[in-house]
């Protein structure tokens, strides 16, 4: 069996949920499980829908119209009853007038409302598979067995998932198409949770290892993991093989294309994952493996990730030089505020670090701390460059090389850190530089001239 995933651009429109059912249909006797996310563009409207109703800025009727538009139009547009998700759109309705009412919005109740979106792309793309013929049946995560812990809007899935989700589908496979929500799950306690964002990868990486698949494929609307987002670097191509860990660092420092934590359930198992593009689906994409073939003759250095929008954290402090526990203490007071640190470096007398800014108030408190024991300075509008390849630990000079190029630019490098894993060489610039230096590094590094 095979486990098929489609983003929201891939389900956004009724030509996209054709070219997506075309993509199933020819990959039946592949036994497909389809995990689909959001029609494009709904669970941000969804997640502010949440804050409308809760600051009252409409009433809850009005915060759901657009969305029943929407769905009702694709609906109609692909010859399919167009009150198909009504319920689920009162049921929505009926929340946010709940929050509006309350004036109050919890974690518990944004995953609620943000559930919607999934649940009601998952009835659209079966009944469309059904109507052409495929026989599908959309399924609620949580009916196919995922159960997570109360961790909302990030919650985690506990193990029990696992032989749920086998014991739920395995029969039906090869019957009829399950057509499952991507990015949810609910607790034990029966509450709707979800994944994160961007977390229907993470789902199909879950269904892939539950049900043994043979493959895992994200399809998108691009045609794989690229050498740079092809949206910053026009010339970006795309790389045929990579390794999961290449992967991993490549999502997890802002190559949206792949949910970071997609690969943890896959590399446990050694599932293969290709990356597909709906709207190209003869391209071959990306596998992503836990050994490249061509290990021994490919570049040292794959990809470039950016992650903008980050707060760069300098500590100066000469106790540093002899106090032992300086580090440690440090850390208990972001650890207790909640602060988590992507990126560090440290020299004797000073410790840099970046940190998103969705912490920006978690580090006010702690940098009020940790003023008693360190010179503390926070910038912000930092951007995070990610410079991937598994050839980096054995090739010698490529931070010296990238570090040239910073120079001829004329771009100051503010932290410079390179992974435990020898994978990556990461540092920070300004966010309005970030895009001169992924220019400047494509075309050293990829070899060629970028746009
Ligand atoms: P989906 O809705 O299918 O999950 P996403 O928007 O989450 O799709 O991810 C696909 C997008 O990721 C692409 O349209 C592209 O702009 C962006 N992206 C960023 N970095 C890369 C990269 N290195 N390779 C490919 N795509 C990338
Ligand atoms: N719809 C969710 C999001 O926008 C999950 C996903 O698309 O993967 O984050
Ligand atoms: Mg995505």
């Amino acid at each position: 069996m095979i486990v098929m995933k489609f983003g929201g651009t891939s389900v956004g429109t009724p030509a996209a949920i054709r070219k997506t059912a075309e993509v199933v249909a020819a990959a039946r006797d592949r036994k497909p499980v389809v995990v689909v996310s959001a029609l494009s563009g709904v669970t941000n409207q969804l997640l502010a829908a949440a804050q409308d109703a809760r600051a009252r800025t409409a009433p809850a009727r009005e915060l759901v119209r657009p969305l029943r538009d929407r769905h009702r139009r694709v609906l109609g547009e692909l010859g399919l009853p167009r009150r198909l998700v009504d319920p689920d759109l009162a049921w929505l309705e009926e929340a946010l007038h709940g929050i509006y009412l309350l004036r109050e919005l919890t974690p518990r109740s944004l995953d609620y409302v943000a559930s919607f979106g999934e649940v009601m792309s998952s009835k659209v793309v079966a009944a469309h598979l059904s109507k052409r013929k495929v026989p599908a049946k959309a399924w609620n995560a949580w009916d196919a067995g995922v159960v997570t812990d109360d961790g909302y809007t990030e919650a985690a899935v506990l193990p029990e998932t696992y032989p749920a989700i086998k014991k739920a589908l395995a029969p039906v496979l090869g019957e009829e198409v399950p057509v499952v929500t991507g990015f949810l799950g609910r607790t034990r306690t029966g509450e709707r949770t979800t994944l994160g964002r961007g977390g229907s990868d993470y789902t199909a990486a879950i269904f892939g290892r539950a049900l043994g698949a043979e493959e895992i494929q994200i399809w998108t609307d691009v045609s794989g993991i690229m050498s740079c987002d092809p949206r910053i670097v026009r010339n970006a191509y795309t790389l045929r093989h990579v390794t999961f860990a290449e992967a991993a660092e490549l999502a997890y420092f802002g190559a949206k294309v792949l949910h970071p934590k997609t690969v943890e359930p896959a590399v446990e198992v050694g599932i293969p994952v290709r990356i597909l593009n709906t709207f190209s689906p003869q391209d071959e994409g990306t596998l992503v493996l836990r050994e490249v073939p061509d290990a021994g003759t490919r570049a040292a250095v794959q990809g470039l990730a950016v992650k903008r929008g980050n707060m760069l954290v300098n500590l100066t402090s000469t106790r540093m030089l002899d106090a032992e526990g300086y580090l440690s203490q440090v850390f208990e007071v972001l650890a207790r505020h909640g602060v988590s640190v992507d990126c560090l470096a440290t020299s004797e007398v000073s410790v840099s670090m970046t940190v998103d800014a969705r912490y920006a108030e978690a580090l006010k408190g702690a940098t009020r701390e940790l003023r008693r024991i360190a010179r503390t300075t926070v910038s912000r509008g930092r951007a995070v460059i990610c410079v991937v390849g598994e050839g980096i630990s054995t090739v010698p000079g490529v931070a010296g090389r990238i570090f040239g190029v910073m120079g001829n630019e004329g771009i100051n490098i503010e932290l410079i850190s390179q992974g435990a894993s020898e994978l990556n060489v990461t540092f920070v610039v300004r966010d309005a530089e970030a895009d001169r230096a992924l220019h400047a590094l494509h075309a050293t590094f990829m070899g060629q001239a970028s746009a």
